[in-house]
């Protein structure tokens, strides 16, 4: 029998957070693209859109609701979400709301939307006949059961159990937000983080940064950008999300720094104090 002799005392795991698709906001494979990543048969070039599944004791929760929620959902064998936290209400992070309409039926209850009052705004309008009369339209058996919780800025929240801290982040112009959990941080959709939000991400063991491409972008990081943001934050690890077809999982690999890797649909990530 072999013996554990690891000297390093591990952290109490609070929860585990699976990133459920990486891909940016049109998917990879791209519809109809033949290029060598859209062809590709590495299961790490298949990407679904951006979203989070959070396990914890007290039970499920994801951030953002893309358009692929339920096949994730599936896939990651969840049983029961009990609430969704939004980045910012672009398609791409909200279309999946409709697919939590079974959990308002099974929780009996309304299912929380913990997000700002523009990301309030934007999904009231995209999923208006959840939020009107249910007798005065067809969906009166049917309209998904959802309410909404504020998040501001610099304001933490707790939720089965977790502290979450809110972290303002730049979208091009839009100011979104990125959550920080423990000695993890979750920010996608990023082009700028201002200096106050750097400060809170300090002494992370993991940090989820997007990168779109190797290009500049207006309001996503590229390849360098990132990696300067990693160099200045200085992570433990850090996972590269919200990509495109240009990235090839094995070939950037290849390029990153030991402690940065891109992340991939399924990667399982331990949330510790
Ligand atoms: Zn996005
Ligand atoms: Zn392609
Ligand atoms: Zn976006």
């Amino acid at each position: 029998m072999t013996q554990n002799c690891e000297d390093t005392v591990t952290p109490e795991v609070l929860a585990e957070m699976v990133i459920m698709g990486t891909g940016t906001s049109i998917g990879v494979p791209v519809v109809g693209c033949r290029c060598s990543v859209c062809l590709s048969d590495n299961p790490r070039n298949r990407r679904m859109r951006s979203g989070v599944l959070i396990r914890t004791p007290q039970g499920e929760m994801i951030i953002d609701a893309g358009p692929e929620l339920r096949m994730q959902l599936v896939r990651e064998r969840a049983t029961l979400i009990r609430a969704a936290i939004f980045t910012h209400s672009h398609a791409d992070h909200i279309m999946g709301i409709d697919d939590l309409r079974i959990f308002g039926f099974q929780l009996d209850d309304s299912v929380p939307l913990y997000c700002e009052e523009g990301v309030e705004e934007q999904i009231r309008q995209t999923f208006s006949y959840a939020f009107s009369d249910p007798s005065t339209h067809a969906h009166k058996y049917a309209a998904p059961r959802l309410r909404f919780e504020r998040i501001t800025e610099g304001q933490d929240f707790s939720l089965l159990g977790l502290d979450i801290r809110t972290i303002r982040l730049k979208h091009g112009e839009l100011p979104i937000l990125g959550f920080r959990i423990g000695n993890v941080a979750f920010c996608t959709d990023v082009s700028t983080i201002p200096a106050d939000s750097r400060e809170q991400l300090r002494n992370l063991d993991v940090l989820v940064l997007n990168t779109l491409r190797h290009k500049p972008h207006p309001t996503h990081l590229h390849l360098d950008a990132a990696l300067n943001l990693i160099r200045q934050l200085q992570p433990r690890q850090a996972y590269l999300t919200h990509m495109s077809h240009e990235l090839d999982y094995d070939e950037l690999l290849k390029e990153l720094p030991p402690n940065v890797a891109p992340a991939y649909d399924g990667l399982r990530i331990a949330i510790s104090k």
